[in-house]
């Protein structure tokens, strides 16, 4: 499991506000029924002497320990009874003043003895949905609702072949990973198919990046012109970073020395840490090596795997 710093650290943040909302909401309750019951008060001030009166017990020393100890328990119990009597005859339930928490199993603190409880594991996951990049197409588009019904013919099978190949991809994913490098025009399922990759990866919680080519040197732009002292990591990190990147729609954006200079380096610095990138592209083999240079083309065409979508636009057949 690899989530990125930010998406621990809200998750984590939003543990703590869960748990002092716990509190505060207990604490509202105790206010409301001492001022119906208060009588109560006193009963829960006796109770949380038990502990000392358990300590002073012990202190007194072994001979007649057991005994002491049974009384304190003793009394103990009746008073819980008295109070339970107290509040079911005001209208209150038993548990009206216990800590109310959205996960049983860890009362909320996210760890059972130092694992990470499922309540834990699903917050991160939808928080990294939610900072994937892919938004609400994650929520419609998957390997299963991905219909081969707008291909014809040898297409057809192509793009069967292809939907479960990529299906093997996302299921062997991070054992056994690839670079791919999807090449077709518009409307030919790359996007559902890189959203299915997506929601499969993030569910088995790895860090996936869903982002356009544009937006993606936008961020390494800002960064270039940002102050780079004030302490703050730079935005285009998480490219260099995240278990997969998914670069949507390369060579829409405008290119530039800059922005060439960026995809090399993207590349190359996710290569060399073996963190792989599915870019997706309507260009061709031969327009990639007009508009890139050598140094990328060679990148692509040597350490990706191409995988050709084929047919006419799902969008215009619908
Ligand atoms: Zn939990």
């Amino acid at each position: 499991m690899s989530y990125s710093k930010d998406t621990v650290s809200q998750v984590l943040n939003e543990f703590n506000s869960k748990r002092k909302r716990n509190e505060e909401e207990r604490d509202e309750r105790l206010v409301n029924v001492y001022a119906k019951i208060p009588e109560l008060k006193s009963i829960d001030r006796a109770l949380s002497l038990t502990g000392l009166q358990i300590l002073g017990a012990s202190l007194e020393g072994k001979d007649g320990l057991e005994e002491r100890i049974n009384k304190i328990k003793e009394e103990n119990k009746a008073l819980n009874e008295k109070r339970n009597a107290l509040l079911l005859e005001n209208g209150f339930s038993t548990d009206y003043t216990d800590m109310k928490f959205e996960c049983d199993e860890c009362k909320d603190q996210g760890y059972i003895n130092g694992i990470m409880c499922q309540c834990l594991k699903r917050a991160l996951i939808t928080k990294q949905l939610e900072s994937s990049g892919v938004g609400e197409l994650i929520l419609t588009q998957s390997f299963d609702n991905f219909s081969l019904d707008f291909y014809q013919g040898e297409d057809k099978k192509i793009m069967s072949d292809l939907v479960e190949d990529l299906r093997t991809y996302a299921s062997e994913f991070p054992e056994k990973k690839a670079n791919l490098l999807f090449v077709g025009g518009t409307g030919l399922g790359k996007t559902h198919l890189s959203t299915a990759i997506a929601k499969s990866l993030i569910e088995k919680g790895q860090s996936v990046i869903y982002e356009t080519a544009t937006n993606v040197f936008a961020d390494f732009e800002n960064d270039r012109f940002r102050d780079r002292y004030n302490g703050e990591e730079p935005i285009s990190s998480k490219y260099m970073e995240c278990d997969l990147l998914i670069l949507d729609d390369l060579g829409t954006e405008v290119i530039t020395n800059f922005t060439v200079s960026c995809l090399y380096n993207l590349i190359n610095t996710r290569l060399n840490k073996k963190l792989p990138i599915i870019l997706s592209t309507n260009l061709y083999s031969k327009e990639i090596r007009k508009l890139y240079n050598d140094r990328i083309t060679s990148r692509l065409f040597g350490d990706f795997e191409i995988k050709l979508f084929k047919g006419t636009d799902i969008r215009k057949l619908k």
